[in-house]
């Protein structure tokens, strides 16, 4: 998929700020590595990245975001059990829920509010790269 075309399209025209709320949502998972996915609703899939560390509540801290597949609006709400020998396999908490609004969305930088029960208030999520890997930092923006 071209993420340029995605992203862009979330865009409010003009630029101006949207107060339309779209599913936010982070599963920890209990994976061979325990890893937390945020995943932001766009487009009708939920964008995803993998966060090796707990998501910050405050600002200071950035953490990595490693982008990996989209997965289906449903799976926003799965906890549970992945057996073995199956893709992800461990188990999967909500960590946190709620809505979004984006504040801008460009290809390299994603600015939005964040409405859930643990992480609330403007977060950021930039394109950066890590030993020569596309990643990104999350973290809560100074406001
Ligand atoms: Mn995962």
């Amino acid at each position: 998929m071209d993420k340029r075309e995605t992203l862009e399209s979330l865009n409010p025209k003009g630029g101006e700020k949207t107060t339309e709320e779209r599913i936010y949502v982070i599963q920890e998972h209990h994976a061979t590595h325990l890893h937390w996915d945020l995943r932001l609703e766009m487009d009708g899939i939920l964008k995803s990245w993998a966060v090796p560390k707990e998501p910050p509540k405050e600002a200071g801290l950035r953490r990595l975001a490693v982008p990996v597949e989209d997965h289906p609006i449903e799976y926003a709400s799965f906890h549970g059990v992945i057996s073995e020998g199956q893709y992800g396999a461990g188990e999967v908490k909500l960590w946190d829920k709620g809505t979004y609004e984006p504040v801008s969305v460009k290809e390299d930088k994603i600015v939005f509010n964040l409405n859930g029960e643990k992480l609330k208030g403007e977060y950021c999520l930039v394109k950066t790269n890590f030993q020569g890997k596309e990643s990104w930092l999350f973290f809560k923006t100074k406001k």
